[in-house]
């Protein structure tokens, strides 16, 4: 589909969803729609702190997940929109309660790995299986398809060329796991910053990122949505959304909106920053965000894409 297409596609579901409706939604009229996803895992489960809370001692930690969901989908309710939750399989598992009330809720439930292993730490075998068990677990628990994937920390780049062919041989449609630019934890900075299909055919919708002094740069979410103000995020998705490009990629965790989460001791200063900067702004600001663009599943704002992928 080209970028005006998918504009007019945008303006005529804009009009149509906005009749009769709130001043929230009115605002939004026109305006293209983007995807909003999460990353459900819990705030001892990033990959940043794996040296301080190993996976056989995750059930010593307060789990505040189901509490950041629920706020999640909370927010997603009061602004009318609905999202894609890239889940650990883990949940499954410990929590299905948490992925029946996404399911419910009418958002799309997707994977993130079974216990946020690295893909490039796996064996292709070993990712093989990891991959599979959280499609089947939470699959069985959201009585829902599971279509897509996410890799745990961006995981999949040059040393994995293996990774999108089993997503595919295992019945993902589609994967958002690699992120294009330059990071000292993950990226692949050379990596197409648009959907595309990879060799095995696969469909691959990296995060948004915009072009700025020769290199990428984040544009929607993460660390990012926290450091810099609101106002650089807003500008960038209307500059994005002026171009006619692809629906927009942002992305979050629920732990962003928990600034009373336990701290974790023994975190490295650059961690801490990472992890604890500006929580008490992100709910704020995603509300501000889901306010102002339209947004909805990640299945449904790319929906010709995967369609045409799995062709
Ligand atoms: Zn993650």
């Amino acid at each position: 589909m080209s970028g005006s297409a998918r504009l007019d596609r945008a303006i005529d579901e804009g009009f149509a969803s906005s009749a009769g409706s709130s001043p929230v939604a009115a605002q939004k009229v026109g305006a293209p729609v983007n995807a909003m996803t999460c990353d459900v895992e819990d705030y001892f489960q990033v990959s940043a702190f794996e040296s301080l809370a190993p996976r056989e001692r995750w059930s010593n930690f307060e789990c505040r997940v189901a509490r950041n969901v629920d706020l999640t989908l909370q927010l997603f309710d009061d602004a009318g929109v609905k999202g894609t939750f890239f889940t650990l399989g883990w949940f499954a598992q410990h929590h299905p309660d948490v992925i029946r009330r996404i399911a419910a809720g009418g958002h799309e439930v997707a994977s993130h790995g079974m216990c946020h292993t690295r893909v490039r730490t796996q064996k292709p075998e070993e990712f093989r299986q990891d991959a599979a068990t959280a499609k089947r677990l939470l699959e069985d628990v959201a009585g829902q398809a599971v279509r897509g994937y996410r890799a745990a920390s961006w995981s999949i780049d040059d040393t994995t060329p293996w990774a999108h062919a089993i997503l595919g041989e295992i019945g993902y449609e589609y994967s958002s796991s690699v992120y294009p630019i330059a990071h000292d934890h993950y990226g692949s900075p050379s990596a197409p910053t648009e959907p595309h299909r990879v060799a095995s055919g696969m469909l691959e919708i990296p995060p948004t990122t915009v072009r700025f002094a020769g290199k990428n740069w984040p544009a929607a979410g993460g660390g990012y949505f926290r450091l810099l103000p609101l106002a650089v995020s807003t500008w960038l998705l209307r500059r994005r959304a002026r171009t006619g490009a692809a629906p927009a990629v942002f992305y979050f965790h629920p732990w962003e909106l928990d600034p009373q989460q336990p701290r974790m001791s023994g975190a490295s200063a650059k961690a801490r920053f990472r992890h604890y900067l500006n929580l008490h702004r992100f709910e704020p600001r995603l509300r501000a965000l889901l306010s102002t663009f339209r947004w909805d599943r990640m299945d449904r704002a790319f929906a010709l894409d995967i369609a045409r992928a799995g062709q």
